[in-house]
């Protein structure tokens, strides 16, 4: 299973475990790897070979911690925004998401929330008086060139 290291070329490249080690999960978030996980690393450069199994073994340890990151997050706004004295409701007619979502999300075992969803729920928490201004649910009449000619707060 051994063999020579494909990056460096000097160095044995062997199924290694260790401590501190992290993984990219998506675009912004590092997750950790189990201590004793192996993984095939140069023991020169430090070069890792990841097969689709151990990227998808690696995947199923990481989601439920990921998730538990997402949730986290959601509350933490929430404790905000509502504490600042909104509500659901507000929150989510100012995300145009449906009636419920909030709820949906905590409970979920994997939030559907949108990664610009909760962006704009950690805007709302730092600034909560931005929601006056999109409290309500508009709805737009336009004309042919896509121009609003008429809206209604709902
Ligand atoms: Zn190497």
């Amino acid at each position: 299973m051994n063999f020579h290291c494909g990056m460096c070329k000097n160095g044995i490249v062997k199924p290694t475990k260790g401590e501190g080690r992290h993984l990219r999960y998506c675009a912004f978030t590092s997750i950790p790897i189990p201590d004793d996980f192996e993984i095939l690393t140069c023991d020169c450069c430090g070069e890792t070979y990841t097969s689709l199994k151990t990227e998808e073994d690696l995947h199923d340890f990481q989601t439920p911690i990921y998730f538990k990151y997402i949730k986290n997050r959601i509350q933490k706004a929430l404790d905000s925004i509502l504490k600042a004295g909104h509500d659901t409701v507000t929150i989510e007619k100012s995300l145009r998401v449906a009636r419920g979502s909030v709820k949906k999300w905590l409970k979920q075992k994997e939030p559907t929330i949108k990664e610009a969803e909760l962006r704009l729920l950690e805007v709302y928490a730092e600034h909560p008086e931005i929601l006056e201004k999109y409290k309500f649910q508009k709805t737009f009449k336009l004309d042919l060139e896509g121009r609003i000619v008429e809206e209604n707060k709902t």
